[in-house]
């Protein structure tokens, strides 16, 4: 089985000030719970303060984004080179870098063989827009960036993969439990027709929309949901605490 993830991203909100406050406050609430590790992805500038917030805890840390290049003129960018040894995840494809910034299968595929080559931990999102969903290709939809994503990775190593659909991030109307468990068994599936059924069993398979505390449990009782990946829901202390406590009480009931 693999470990079962609660990643935490803060997109583009909280300043230095808020995001050292924010973790302030879930860290205890979060340390008290055991059975699930929990990954805070701050914005960049927050990650060194909320690194040595949670330094000796189980709690990890995670950036939203990273460049596939080492180094060089590229403003305003941070390589994996920067990431390694400050974070240990790195959340990369997500849908609101593909749709608004332009990021492609191809640059996300040099971002994930970057931070694996960096010995970071890739958290690669995928998913569905609406109307590939109601047109019934999301299976296909969504294997094809996960193949895309892993074109010449040898190892797997320690990725996880986020099945996030776009309808369902920000809205307030999450997948169904058994629409997502379909789509990330179908993930699991690709997976292992690429590395084998033993590694495509030990990778973490979050779902992504509209997660919270309320919720959260419906979906890590599925088989092939390992965890979550959390936008809205993990910006405030109380109501992200009780939804990893939450998840936690999935995993060990
Ligand atoms: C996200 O942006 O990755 C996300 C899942 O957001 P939300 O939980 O707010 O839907």
């Amino acid at each position: 089985m693999p470990e079962t993830l609660i990643a935490a991203n803060w997109k583009m909100n909280t300043t230095l000030e808020e995001a050292t406050e924010l973790v302030s406050q879930m860290k205890a609430g979060l340390q008290a719970v055991g059975g699930v590790r929990t990954v805070l992805c701050p914005p960049f500038v927050s990650l060194a303060a909320v690194g040595s917030a949670v330094d000796g805890t189980r709690i990890a840390l995670g950036a939203q984004n990273m460049h596939p290049e080492a180094g060089g003129a590229f403003t305003g960018e941070v390589s994996a080179a920067m990431l390694a040894g400050l974070c240990e995840f790195v959340i990369l494809g997500h849908s609101d870098r593909r749709n608004l910034l332009g990021e492609d299968d191809a640059f996300i595929n040099r971002k994930v063989v970057a931070a694996l080559g960096a010995g970071l931990r890739p958290i690669l999102c995928v998913g569905e827009r609406l109307d590939v969903r109601e047109a019934g290709r999301a299976d296909a939809f969504v294997e094809g960036q996960v193949r895309a994503a892993l074109d010449g990775v040898a190892d797997l190593d320690s990725l996880a993969i986020a099945y996030e659909p776009i309808w369902a991030i920000g809205t307030g109307k999450a997948a169904s439990p058994q629409d997502a468990q379909d789509v990330m068994a179908h993930i699991r599936q690709t997976v292992s027709s690429l590395y084998g059924a033993g590694e495509a069993a030990g990778v973490p398979i979050l779902y992504g929309g509209s997660v919270t505390a309320d919720n959260v449990a419906d979906f890590i009782r599925r088989e092939d949901v390992n965890g979550a990946l959390v936008g809205g829901a993990s910006l405030k202390a109380g109501g992200f605490v009780d939804l990893v406590r939450n998840a936690a009480g999935a995993v060990s009931g």
